[in-house]
């Protein structure tokens, strides 16, 4: 319990307590919600700049609540990993983003999926065997799912995260590095890691126009992700000056509301069908 010293301003953020009824309601709520049908994910497409496919999908877990409306995963995910919830979300997760890609599939769009994994969930015993039986039953090729995770994700436990990440490949599933240049990374690990996408995190591509700084991060990365045999994503791209400056400097994917928002997996459908893809 924090105390305030003579002078110092003590802020109460309700949220960040775990035993007050708002938030132990909130809890249960989350556990109902993982384990019924109001989370829904909304997919952002991911678009090739060479040729301008769009061959994958970003999948982002929203909260369909039944009072408060949609509510973005910052509302939720964070709680999610605090008590315990995050692996049932993720597994519940990754199960929809299957199925959904299994459907795009047989409807002739064969289109990648990803998903973000949350730091906890790369290390919980058993993950690669339940991702590699949820494809085989679901019938999907392992290479049509991707998992996003943070450089710090891996940092916490390097070695294991190693090895859990090459049973992963193994089994044929896509790894990137998300947020890619706002945590620390080591080199060493990079090289060793069987990912074969960075994703430069949006901060540094939204301002890269206006800030040296952050285009000389974005130029960098792709350098580093091409040095490195990987594909470079920018995520965030906002409009048609930032996609042509990265269509300049050689970057592989962009993603962001230049190109679409985040949309439900019918109207993924739907707006490939527009594109004339
Ligand atoms: P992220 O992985 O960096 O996901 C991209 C976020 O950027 C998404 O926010 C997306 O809607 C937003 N975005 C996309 N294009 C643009 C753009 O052009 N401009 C701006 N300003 N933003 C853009 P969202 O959906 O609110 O997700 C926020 C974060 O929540 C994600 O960041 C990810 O870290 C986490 N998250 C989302 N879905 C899941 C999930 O299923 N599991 C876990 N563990 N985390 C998730
Ligand atoms: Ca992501
Ligand atoms: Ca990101
Ligand atoms: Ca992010």
């Amino acid at each position: 319990e924090a105390k305030a010293r003579p002078g110092e301003v003590v802020v109460y953020d309700p949220s960040s307590d775990l035993n007050t009824p708002h938030r132990l309601a909130m809890l249960g709520e989350l556990r109902r919600a993982i384990q019924g049908d109001e989370l829904v994910l909304h997919y952002q497409p991911k678009l090739e700049l060479v040729d301008g496919r769009v061959t994958a999908v970003e999948a982002l877990v929203r909260w369909q609540h039944p009072v408060r409306g949609l509510l973005p995963p910052a509302d939720f995910v964070p709680a999610a990993e605090t008590t315990g919830l995050i692996m049932p979300l993720t597994l519940r997760t990754l199960s929809l983003a299957i199925g959904d890609a299994v459907r795009w599939r047989e409807a002739g769009h064969e289109l990648q999926v990803a998903v973000n994994l949350s730091p906890r969930c790369l290390l919980e015993p058993g993950l690669p065997e339940q991702i590699r039986d949820m494809l085989a039953e679901r019938g999907l090729p392992a290479h049509l799912l991707r998992l996003e995770l943070t450089e710090s994700t891996v940092m916490v436990d390097p070695v294991r995260s190693l090895a859990v990440l090459r049973e992963l490949s193994a089994l044929g599933v896509r790894l990137s590095i998300d947020d890619f240049g706002t945590g620390y990374s080591s080199m060493t690990y990079l090289k060793k890691m069987p990912v074969d996408e960075l994703k430069i995190d949006r901060s540094f591509v939204m301002d890269m126009l206006a800030s040296p700084d952050d285009e000389i991060l974005v130029r960098s990365s792709i350098e580093l992700a091409h040095n490195l045999g990987m594909s470079i994503v920018a995520e965030g791209v906002e409009d048609a000056e930032t996609f042509d400056a990265l269509s300049t400097l050689r970057c592989d994917v962009v993603q962001g509301y230049h190109l679409a928002y985040p949309m439900g997996a019918g109207a993924v459908l739907d707006w490939l069908e527009g594109r004339g893809v």
